[in-house]
């Protein structure tokens, strides 16, 4: 066992990373905190601008980077993609709400279904997707208090109609 200077915590070792020029070969805060801190700069200003400018001056090697892993990893991807279909699914409406502008706010799939059940909200088919109920770009963003969930055609008809506009065209 090890204590961390950061959390006070009594860890594991493996919970540790490794920092050959420590005595004990380790880091001395646990992975989890150092973990926390990366993510709170990747996520500040600095952290993001730092990524960036990182991106922009490196694109070469990133991009020969990239294409090396994919390569060399395209089954592992390809089955990773099929074993985590929540976490694609996520990634998927992170990208979109992206490209719409809005505001993404994490939530699982499976707890809105286990909310409204698996019955369409529009109809009564069964919702095999998400509908943003206020549809992103327009003031709607992609978070769990608006999405329910829909079967395709409807939500397919719906489009990125609100709700009022969908109605109004039955
Ligand atoms: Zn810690
Ligand atoms: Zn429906």
């Amino acid at each position: 066992m090890k204590t961390c200077t950061k959390c006070g915590k009594a860890k594991l070792r493996s919970e540790f990373y490794a920092e050959p020029s420590r005595r004990d070969g380790l880091k001395s805060a646990c992975k989890a905190c150092i973990r926390a801190k990366r993510r709170e700069y990747g996520q500040s200003e600095r952290g993001r601008l730092t990524a960036r400018n990182y991106r922009e001056q490196n694109r070469d090697k990133l991009r020969a980077w990239n294409r090396s892993w994919k390569a060399a990893n395209e089954e592992k991807a390809e089955k990773w993609r099929k074993d985590n279909p929540d976490a694609m699914a996520r990634y998927r409406s992170k990208d979109r709400a992206r490209r719409y502008g809005a505001d993404h706010e994490p939530y699982s799939r499976a707890a809105v279904f286990e909310r409204w059940g698996s019955c369409c909200c529009y109809c009564d088919r069964e919702a095999t997707t998400l509908d943003h109920v206020a549809p992103l770009g327009f003031g709607g963003h992609d978070e769990e208090r608006n999405v329910v969930p829909a079967c395709q055609p409807c939500n397919s008809s719906k489009g990125r109609k609100t709700l009022a506009e969908w109605v109004a065209k039955w």
